[in-house]
């Protein structure tokens, strides 16, 4: 299995370079974001306790997340690898990731962190405020609360990365396309080897 996990800020382009990365290398893609709106938008009771943190700008909790991350393993038993986007967003998601990718005999690869300036991420969620239909893309609050979460509960996420010597920065400005050449050339070279 090759496991891969797209990192960043909100805004970064992990959810469009998510899509384009597994139609080009085959991976399941499990992003924690596209799991919570489902069960949102299906009135589950999952989705309802998680929509009470995702629209004040918080993480959901860490238990719900990791259930929901098992069961969609679970429920791809065959595939030859999965992206994660937007999981592990805290260290006690980082760890549980490692012990579930250990259960079933396999581990991350590596993780691709996209770094954009704060200028450009601001733009880019303005602009997605507008388009997207997202209660917590539309309120700059929430944004501005998002980002935060991001420094104080993230980030150290990429430290832990480091460490185990996994991560690799990638340019993420410009282009979807020129972004997307850069994480090909990255993964192609990593898979040669
Ligand atoms: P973005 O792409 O803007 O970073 P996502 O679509 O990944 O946002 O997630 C939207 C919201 O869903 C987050 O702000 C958070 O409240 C919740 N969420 C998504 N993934 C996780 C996670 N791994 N742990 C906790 N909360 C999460």
């Amino acid at each position: 299995m090759y496991n891969l996990v797209l990192f960043g800020p909100p805004g970064s382009g992990k959810g469009t370079q998510s899509e384009k990365i597994v139609e080009h290398c085959g991976l399941v893609h499990l992003s924690t974001g596209n799991l919570l709106r489902e069960e949102i938008k299906n009135k589950t009771p999952l989705g309802m306790e998680a929509k009470s943190f995702i629209d004040k700008g918080h993480l959901v909790p860490d238990e719900v997340v990791i259930g929901m991350v098992d069961s969609y393993f679970d429920a791809h038993k065959d595939a030859k690898g999965f992206l994660f986007d937007g999981f592990p967003r805290t260290l006690a998601q980082a760890k549980a990731l490692d012990k579930l990718m250990a259960l079933k005999k396999t581990a991350i690869a590596q993780v691709l962190m996209l770094d954009v300036d704060q200028e450009e991420l601001i733009k880019r969620l303005v602009h997605r405020g507008k388009t997207s239909g997202r209660s917590d893309d539309a309120d700059e609050n929430i944004q501005r609360k998002r980002q935060e979460v991001y420094r104080s509960e993230t980030l150290p996420v990429a430290d832990y990365y480091t460490k185990e010597k996994k991560l690799a920065n990638l340019d993420g400005m410009g282009s979807i396309d020129e972004i997307f050449g850069r994480i090909c050339s990255y993964i192609d070279k990593k898979t040669k080897k």
